[in-house]
């Protein structure tokens, strides 16, 4: 498996300083969120202070690889507006054009939600997001980038909460799949989520099975067995803390080793 990180467990640091500690730590990707100063936008606005070439050159000198998660907070692509669908495409399209500019491998992105409980508006939220990801997963064939949706935690809100649904999008968007495993986790069958095609990498993180703890890897009750790893080949590690990341890269590395 290939292990990395997300750049939540040490956010607001500089990427450099990022990919010397994953370097450090013997990680070979890192997951850059793109929220806060890593919006796109402000990347793409303060590309001089941000130094592309640089990072690129850091992460090839260091063989890491670099994939982004592109922003969610506050953006909806199902949205029953407009407006809104417009801004979740064009941020998903920035956050392409940073990949492009860190020779970025893949950008995960969320499907979005629906308020509304009716199945109808569930499949007329569910058209509005293919129809939003459509030119966004031309754009990342056209720039060699893997577009990759997330399957989400089993709440009705959230589209892409069952195997099925998040199939459904990516087949008819052409696009890839993360799977985040703790948000499998609350899900009834996880391990129908690991038939899907076009797995591009995983989240790893884990819960008690009903609530998005994103607890260390092995604190829940996800199958964290050596079988399920061995499936994983880029595997990024989501949580909130560095120090949790590596007892979490402690708790695969052992268990891939010993198998218990
Ligand atoms: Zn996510």
């Amino acid at each position: 498996m290939k292990l990395g990180f997300s750049t939540l467990s040490l956010f607001m640091n500089k990427i450099q300083d990022i990919l010397e500690i994953a370097y450090r730590d013997n990680f070979n990707i890192i997951e850059i969120l793109c929220e806060g100063p890593y919006m796109p936008r402000l990347m793409l606005k303060n590309k001089e202070e941000i130094n592309f070439p640089k990072i690129r050159q850091i992460a090839s000198d260091y063989d890491i690889e670099i994939f982004l998660h592109g922003p969610t907070v506050d953006i909806n692509p199902a949205s029953m507006n407009q407006g809104i669908r417009e801004e979740s495409r064009k941020q998903i399209m920035e956050a392409l054009e940073i990949a492009d500019l860190l020779n970025g491998k893949a950008v995960t992105t969320h499907p979005g939600v629906v308020h509304r409980r009716e199945k109808r508006i569930r499949d007329l939220a569910t058209n509005f997001c293919i129809e939003t990801f459509i030119p966004c997963q031309e754009f990342a064939e056209d720039l060699g980038i893997a577009l990759s949706i997330e399957n989400m935690p089993k709440r009705f809100s959230y589209l892409g909460n069952c195997p099925s649904e998040l199939n459904k999008i990516a087949n008819a968007v052409g696009c890839g799949i993360t799977i985040d495993w703790g948000h499998a986790n609350t899900y009834e069958n996880p391990e129908e989520y690991l038939k899907l095609p076009n797995i591009n990498y995983f989240h790893l993180n884990d819960n008690n099975g009903i609530k998005d703890q994103h607890l260390n890897v092995g604190d829940g009750t996800a199958d964290f067995s050596k079988d399920f790893l061995k499936k994983v080949d880029y595997g990024i590690i989501e949580l909130n803390n560095y120090e949790n990341v590596l007892l979490s890269r402690d708790f695969i590395n052992k268990k891939l080793i010993d198998g218990y």
